[in-house]
């Protein structure tokens, strides 16, 4: 009959190697997504990155590629999924600051738009009837 230290010895190794096995399964599961997404197009290219002045990099960079991220809209709280198409875009073509992610859903992000624009409109009548005036009266 074995004793309770052996059991427990098998039962601990048991333990183990089911966790390294899981963990080998999480690392080829990164792997194949890495090789997925570069065979999409969707590796990042660093060189098209804007520059930033951080020691750390944000996880994609690390990475190595673009995956679809899941997200809530901090506006509305809808789920939304930001692609890696439109991530590759962001960061590469848009220039966006690699610390910055998708935060609204596209229905709150054209109103946010539709919003500034139109504050900058209203702030920028202000600023030409002020100068306006000033011009009228001679005042500095
Ligand atoms: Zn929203």
């Amino acid at each position: 009959m074995k004793s309770g230290k052996q059991r427990r010895a098998e039962l601990d190794a048991k333990r183990q190697a089911r966790a390294a096995r899981e963990a080998a399964e999480v690392v080829s599961a990164a792997r194949e997504a890495g090789e997925r997404a570069a065979a999409l197009g969707m590796a990042v290219n660093r060189a098209a990155l804007a520059p930033h002045n951080s020691y750390g990099e944000p996880d994609f960079v690390t990475r190595g590629f673009y995956a679809d991220e899941p997200f809530e809209c901090v506006d509305c709280g809808k789920a939304e999924v930001w692609r890696a198409g439109q991530q590759k875009w962001w960061y590469e073509v848009a220039k966006g600051d690699v610390f910055t992610t998708a935060r609204r859903c596209r229905e709150c992000r054209r109103r946010e738009r539709a919003r500034r624009s139109e504050a900058r409109r209203v702030h920028q009548e202000g600023v030409a009837r002020k100068q306006r005036r000033h011009a009228e009266t001679g005042a500095e």
